[in-house]
């Protein structure tokens, strides 16, 4: 959303708190206590009551913004920036633009949106046709490693990221040019090289029913058991710029967008980061919806994994 409209269809507190209610509202408010779905909204207490059993909910309660002491309008602030540009934003200069005194409850609150969307995001399946590949990110060194170093050993940290991407070969009628379209991605930390991080990545991210498409590596040799085909093509260059397009392009835009913004990335940070890299990345087309949607995300917060 555009700062502008944002300014517009947020003026203050009160129109952020009205928006959330509605967003909640619409995703259904569920008693903690009985599980009734039916609610009244008390406007004197700012709270929603249970009809069955007088429950009380809050706002805020069960939401990503539960234990927050930011306002609303913080949080809508930082949703607007954080979406409004495929390149998102630094926590130190959200921090700058929000004018706020400290820097650990914006950097918190930010974690918790990437979170939001990360969570959004293992709610789908990869179908169809998929590329399958892995890239290479660097990380900043931790206390320990540094230390390793010091003994003389590791070097700079490198974590592995498995990356999948919907790509459906298209061939233009009139010139016969064949090309492939790009629809939805997924990354994921891998804890190392073995076949076992793959196998698990493929059966939680992609439907049963798909063709995935790789290079030949040790690790990917069980892939053929948890999808229909498994296509394996010999590393070439013309494998890495057509069959496996998407995933080369995905991962070079993910290493540049991080680079640009976070100078250096804690190991344990890198799926937070790349959550909201998928995220925006799979919502491309989305526009001004992409607020709402990331409004709904926040609002959902914890509840989707508790049933
Ligand atoms: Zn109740």
């Amino acid at each position: 959303m555009k700062i502008i409209k944002f300014i517009e269809n947020f003026p203050d507190e009160q129109s952020c708190r009205d928006h959330f209610r509605h967003v909640r509202e619409k995703e259904g408010i569920v008693c903690k206590r009985c599980g009734c779905e039916k609610h009244y909204w008390l406007k004197a207490k700012d709270m929603w009551q249970c009809s069955e059993c007088e429950f009380r909910t809050t706002l805020r309660s069960g939401t990503m913004m539960e234990n927050s002491n930011l306002p609303i309008r913080t949080w809508y602030l930082a949703m607007a920036f954080m979406t409004h540009s495929k390149k998102g934003i630094s926590a130190t200069e959200l921090q700058r633009q929000l004018g706020h005194k400290r820097y650990e409850p914006v950097w918190a609150m930010m974690h918790k949106i990437r979170a939001a969307m990360g969570q959004r995001e293992e709610l789908y399946q990869l179908e169809g046709m998929i590329e399958i590949d892995e890239g290479y990110f660097v990380t900043e060194t931790s206390k320990e490693d540094k230390e390793n170093q010091k003994r003389g050993r590791g070097s700079k940290k490198k974590k592995n990221v498995g990356v999948m991407a919907e790509s459906t070969p298209l061939e233009d009628l009139n010139t016969g040019k064949k090309s492939n379209q790009c629809r939805f991605f997924k990354m994921k930390v891998l804890e190392n090289h073995k076949a076992e991080n793959i196998d698990q990545m493929v059966e939680q991210s992609i439907d049963e029913k798909s063709i995935v498409f790789s290079d030949k590596s040790t690790s990917y040799v069980n892939i053929s058991e948890y999808v229909e085909v498994h296509i394996v093509e010999k590393s070439s260059e013309e494998v890495t710029t057509s069959t496996l397009k998407w995933v080369h392009v995905a991962i070079s835009n993910a290493k540049r967008t991080l680079l640009g913004i976070y100078h250096k990335i804690k190991g344990k940070y890198l799926q937070a980061y790349l959550d909201e890299f998928c995220y925006k990345l799979n919502r491309r087309y989305f526009g001004d919806r992409l607020f709402d949607r990331l409004a709904i995300a926040i609002a959902v917060g914890d509840w989707h994994k508790k049933g």
